[in-house]
């Protein structure tokens, strides 16, 4: 609520919504849950925004049918993924200390020292995904009697250290802290993306929309499918062709960052789009399909539930030299250029980079910028990704599971 500007009926869209069964989307796990425990459903509110928008990037299927059953594939896949991750990261466990317990006392200092080495180890092995940081190479022992001792009591603290839903605080900032209080809690974005590639984060659910670290993409639905973000704002003192509401942190992330593109003399970034809601996504999707085709639609816009630009984390930037050009001008300008080199100092990536489409689904966006964060966009930059994918240690998500 707070920061919201001119709400539109949420009674009307609501009952027009539960009229409709074309767009109405089953009950997702949160709101199961909620009404299990007797607490009501809690999702659609406040402003729409994108009336005007471009319908790209993540809208919903022309056939509701379908939309359901694309749900809940991934996360079987992504529990599959999990599991294989969780034993390769305990049988790494034991390799890695018995191996440094073979020959150097390296780990025996305090427990997050210990973890880091093995959790990136992890990383790379389940995920396939760079290592974001210099560490100390394993421990090199030639010796399979030692590598097959049992764990010791090092190796124990190892895995305990790993699993960062077990760490001081960790539950408590989950529950009640900010986003940035979790990662802090894991021990720093190292440790949060490290513990969640290697499997050792089970609380932590890529799913969960409202969270600076949700993964939406085409096999990734949003939970709660019609998620609505609040409290949401404008960027104060940036340029809008349209709506232009987003996540209220977001709007001042950019605020600043469109006032550092101006300052550094790369001139005046605009906001095309911002949040766009689940119903909006589906009227735009379907249109997109109506002129394009299925196949074609989907390689620019998200099908309802798989948008980036319903988590409010997500703006469509363009140029604004004397007027504002539209988004597929962007690319190109200096505006572009700087906001590709600087814009995860105020925790934003480019999601949809140059030539990752087998991976993303979609085509380049340079103007489409996503919000993780400044820790999470920081450790994003220094380790080189390309994707959110790769980052956590994600399968690619080229198309729909249906
Ligand atoms: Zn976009």
């Amino acid at each position: 609520m707070g920061v919201v500007a001119h709400p539109t009926e949420p009674e009307t869209r609501r009952s027009r919504r539960e009229r409709s069964p074309e767009t109405r989307p089953l009950p997702t796990r949160r709101e199961l849950r909620e009404r299990a425990a007797g607490s009501g459903s809690a999702v659609s509110r406040p402003p729409e925004d994108a009336a005007s928008a471009p319908a790209r990037e993540g809208g919903g299927s022309s056939e509701p049918g379908v939309l359901t059953a694309s749900v809940r594939l991934p996360a079987s896949v992504y529990v599959r993924r999990r599991a294989v991750a969780g034993a390769a990261a305990l049988a790494l466990v034991g390799l890695v200390v018995a191996g440094a317990i073979g020959t150097t006392s390296a780990l025996s200092g305090s427990d997050a020292a210990a973890a880091d080495p093995v959790a990136a180890l992890l990383g790379d092995t389940a995920g396939n995904a760079p290592i974001a940081s210099s560490l100390p190479a394993p421990a090199q022992s030639g010796d399979a009697d030692s590598a097959a001792q049992p764990v010791d009591d090092a190796a124990t603290d190892a895995a305990a250290a790993g699993d960062i839903c077990s760490a001081p605080g960790f539950a408590e900032a989950l529950s009640s802290g900010s986003d940035a209080d979790v990662i802090a809690a894991a021990g720093g974005a190292e440790h949060f993306r490290a513990a969640i590639t290697a499997g050792a984060a089970p609380c932590i659910d890529l799913h969960e929309a409202g969270r600076t670290w949700v993964v939406v993409n085409k096999l990734n639905a949003l939970d709660p499918i019609d998620y609505w973000p609040e409290p949401q704002a404008r960027a104060e003192g940036v340029e809008r062709t349209s709506g232009g509401h987003m996540r209220a942190d977001v709007a001042a992330a950019l605020s600043q960052l469109a006032a550092a593109a101006r300052d550094e003399g790369a001139g005046t970034i605009g906001v095309n789009s911002g949040f766009r809601s689940y119903d909006f996504q589906v009227s735009t999707y379907r249109n997109y399909v109506g002129q394009l085709g299925q196949s074609n639609a989907d390689l620019t816009s998200a099908r309802p539930g798989h948008s980036e630009h319903q988590t409010g984390l997500a703006v469509d930037v363009v140029a604004c030299d004397g007027g504002c050009g539209a988004i597929e001008q962007f690319g190109g300008t200096a505006q572009s250029d700087w906001v590709a080199a600087n814009a995860h100092r105020f925790g934003f990536i480019i999601r949809y980079p140059d030539g990752r489409t087998d991976t993303t689904g979609y085509e380049y966006e340079p103007w489409h910028l996503r919000y993780i964060g400044p820790e999470l966009a920081a450790l994003y930059a220094d380790g080189g990704y390309r994707t959110l994918e790769d980052f956590f240690g994600m399968p690619p998500a080229p198309t729909y599971a249906d």
